[in-house]
């Protein structure tokens, strides 16, 4: 397929879109969307709001036609949209896609692995913060154990997805789960990834003094296991991977508080109801739904997003401050998909 490559303002290609398929979670994390602020009274979008999945596949092609090489599909929770592998297959079947990936909680996987393998996803990244169940419980805010996830795991595996866990670390938290998760995933063959704690919205009462850095991570790892570094395999890659000297398993950090990685941020989101933002931290989505639903032929749509990517700037973990911090209108990681 010939794609025509664009560039933001910073020489930035787009290489890489993250679908957000819905804003409703089954989990209440605590870092992401606290229950007491996403209670039983939060308006979540309606399901008119939401694109189907005729819109998405038709955005995600002409993504594609404009350089995205990798889809990731996320939320909310994205398995609680119905009918996932019918999405996962109309993707699948985009020409010029490499890569098609699901990050999910999890809960869901052990009924739902199987269909979405079929329907042609290669892999799933799964959340999970500690192997603890009283803390994990008190984490995801619904009292709910690591035994679904852990069975959400093996169930990807069996079906032959590549799994790769994710584990987000705040200070006082989920700091002692460090080792027991390296090794749990060391042993298990599956490749662990630190996430920063992000300033991400503004319900989840980010400071700085709550991160825990790659750094820090790093220098406790060291002392309980060999590492080497492990080359990025490709332009944009975000986590800093390395490898165990004894085992074939490769283990991560997203660094994006500490270590940046702007300059290389090739990646547009699409939240559930249409609207593409260019940044994890900028507000200000554009709205592609209504354009699309109002008639917008696909050359229109083209040169909607070509100008929206040509317009872009965003830099925002290599100018976070406090200011900027405090002063960002933002949006909720559980809207624009993490
Ligand atoms: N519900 C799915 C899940 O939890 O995997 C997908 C959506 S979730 C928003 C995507 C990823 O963002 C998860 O790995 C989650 O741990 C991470 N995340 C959420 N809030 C975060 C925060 N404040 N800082 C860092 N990562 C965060
Ligand atoms: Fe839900 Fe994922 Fe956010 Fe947790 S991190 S509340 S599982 S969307
Ligand atoms: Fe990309 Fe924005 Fe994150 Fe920087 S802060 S890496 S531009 S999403």
């Amino acid at each position: 397929m010939e794609k025509t490559i664009i560039k933001d303002k910073l020489n930035r290609p787009l290489r890489d879109l993250r679908i957000s398929v819905i804003d409703r979670c089954n989990f209440r994390c605590q870092y992401c969307m606290p229950a007491d602020q996403f209670g039983p009274d939060f308006e979540f979008l309606p399901r008119s709001a939401l694109l189907t999945y005729e819109e998405i596949e038709r955005l995600a092609k002409i993504f594609v036609s404009l350089g995205v090489e990798k889809i990731r599909l996320t939320g909310g929770e994205p398995l609680l949209r119905k009918d996932m592998p019918i999405l996962v297959k109309k993707l699948s079947a985009i020409e010029g896609l490499s890569d098609i990936g699901l990050t999910t909680n999890g809960v869901l996987l052990p009924k739902l692995a199987k269909d979405l393998k079929a329907a042609g996803l290669k892999r799933v990244n799964v959340s999970l913060d500690t192997l603890n169940d009283e803390l994990f419980g008190e984490i995801n805010g619904r009292g709910v154990g690591t035994g679904p996830v852990l069975e959400g795991i093996d169930a990807a595996k069996q079906a032959g997805l590549g799994v790769k866990i994710n584990m987000v670390v705040k200070k006082g938290l989920n700091d002692s789960e460090i080792i027991p998760m390296a090794e749990y995933c060391k042993n298990h063959g599956l490749e662990l990834r630190y996430i920063e704690f992000m300033d991400v919205g503004s319900t989840n009462g980010w400071k700085m003094d709550d991160v825990v850095t790659k750094k820090q991570i790093y220098h406790l790892l060291k002392e309980q296991f060999e590492l080497e570094p492990v080359d990025p395999a490709y332009y944009g890659e975000v986590a800093k991977l390395y490898r165990y000297k004894d085992a074939d398993v490769n283990v991560g950090f997203i660094t994006s508080v500490s270590e940046s990685f702007c300059t290389s941020c090739t990646r547009s989101r699409l939240s559930a109801n249409g609207q593409i933002f260019t940044c994890l931290f900028n507000g200000n989505g554009h709205d592609i739904r209504n354009f699309m639903r109002n008639g917008a032929t696909d050359e229109e749509i083209v040169a909607r997003i070509t100008a929206i990517w040509n317009g872009r700037d965003d830099r925002y973990s290599d100018e976070r401050t406090a200011e900027t911090n405090k002063n960002r209108k933002k949006i909720e990681m559980s809207y624009i998909g993490g």
